[in-house]
């Protein structure tokens, strides 16, 4: 399936629900819980075709059904591989490839930066599922009828409809990615092409989940199972689309938000001032926060300004600025003239209330309150 995640995708690494069980070229290969759930649904739908193409198997069409269902698994894994091979031909790195209840999910470090590498990286996912789907076919010539061709078989066309399926132009699909490349080449705006994209990607969701109604219009039976799996995938669609133009539409207003811009005056005070005099001073100055610094003069925390507000005044004065400063650890500390997604970034890969904004010189500009930029985008809405 492959939608693949960029800005703002959680850390595959720290899924607790998501099992690694490899990795491939340094990217790691994790399963999530609910694909096992899946895999053995498989093997237990499967059970009964296997009986008839093999009678007499007993208990062991279950793990017949097992093996097919890991068959079916690396077919797909090789489809997430392509996209990740391909990615990092264009120098983008690759996290993780992920196996959820309906495929995968290859979690990439960056965006493609031309409609050309959005193109190929999301192509190159249902031209791998055709090819295995081909081989298969072709492998299936030569095969005598038994349980080895009903399994070839069997992946043979579950990868022709992986691959044509992944070819519907709307996102989350690699087809609506590929539309999305067509659209920015066309418009040289990826955010519009994603939204474009995205709106075909809920069309589509729509069809799916009216798709039985359609079909029992049509006069062709359907049975409640239909009606499940069009509620399921039609749902995960919609949500799918529907965040992808969220994002496009957050990621459209990002260059807007600099961090110069939004930064509070600051204070510095070495660590050991009392809090109450801090403040002081801090207002003396109209100070928006409060920085500490060593001996030498060289920054080393910032006041949590929530800290603050929880510490009851009178306990202010004899307490220490260093009470309730975060020191600044690598990822705090952010130079003054980052904006946009790379503002966004680094406030993601070091979560923290404030950070200490320096030029480029080393000297301190100010603090960026996690708050105010917050506020700055919502304003922007
Ligand atoms: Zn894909």
């Amino acid at each position: 399936m492959a939608h693949r995640t960029g800005l703002g995708a959680p850390a595959e690494r720290n899924d607790p629900g998501a099992l690694r069980v490899g990795s491939i070229g340094g990217v790691d290969v994790m399963v999530r819980s609910s694909w096992l759930i899946v895999a053995a649904l498989i093997a237990y739908l499967v059970a009964p075709a296997i009986e008839q193409v093999a009678p007499g198997l007993g208990a062991l069409k279950y793990v017949a059904g097992v093996a097919f269902a890991v068959l079916l698994t690396l077919s797909l894994l090789l489809h997430e591989i392509s996209h990740a091979l391909v990615a990092k031909r264009f120098g983008i790195g690759v996290r993780s490839i992920t196996l959820h209840f309906i495929g995968g999910v290859t979690a990439m470090d960056g965006e493609p930066g031309t409609p050309k590498q959005e193109f190929a990286i999301s192509a190159v996912g249902p031209a791998t599922s055709l090819a295995i789907g081909g081989l298969a076919l072709a492998l299936l010539q030569g095969t005598p009828d038994g349980l080895l061709a009903w399994v070839v078989g069997a992946l043979a066309y579950a990868n022709l409809v992986v691959g044509v399926l992944n070819l519907v132009p709307g996102l989350p699909l690699d087809g609506g990615r590929v539309l999305r490349a067509g659209v920015w080449k066309v418009t040289g705006d990826p955010h519009r092409a994603t939204v474009a994209a995205g709106w075909v990607g809920r069309a589509v969701a729509v069809v799916v989940l009216f798709s039985p109604w359609l079909l029992e219009l049509a006069g062709i039976p359907v049975g409640i199972t239909d009606y499940v799996i069009a509620v399921v995938f039609g749902w995960f669609m919609w949500s799918a689309a529907t965040s992808a133009i969220m994002s496009a539409r957050i990621r459209a207003k990002l260059p807007a938000l600099r961090a110069r811009a939004l930064a509070r005056r600051t204070l510095s005070v070495p660590e050991e001032l009392p809090l109450a005099e801090a403040i002081r001073q801090a207002q003396d100055i109209e100070a928006g926060s409060i920085v500490t610094q060593d001996a030498a003069g060289r920054p080393v925390g910032v006041v949590n300004e929530a800290a603050v507000h929880a510490t009851p005044e009178e306990r202010r004065s004899w307490m220490a600025v260093r009470d309730v400063t975060r020191t600044l650890e690598p990822g705090l500390t952010l130079p003054a003239d980052i904006a946009g997604e790379q503002l966004i970034r680094a406030m993601q890969s070091a979560p923290a209330t404030e950070y200490l904004l320096l030029e480029p010189d080393g000297g301190v500009y100010g603090v960026l309150s996690t708050s105010d930029v917050d506020a700055a985008f919502s304003a922007n809405r």
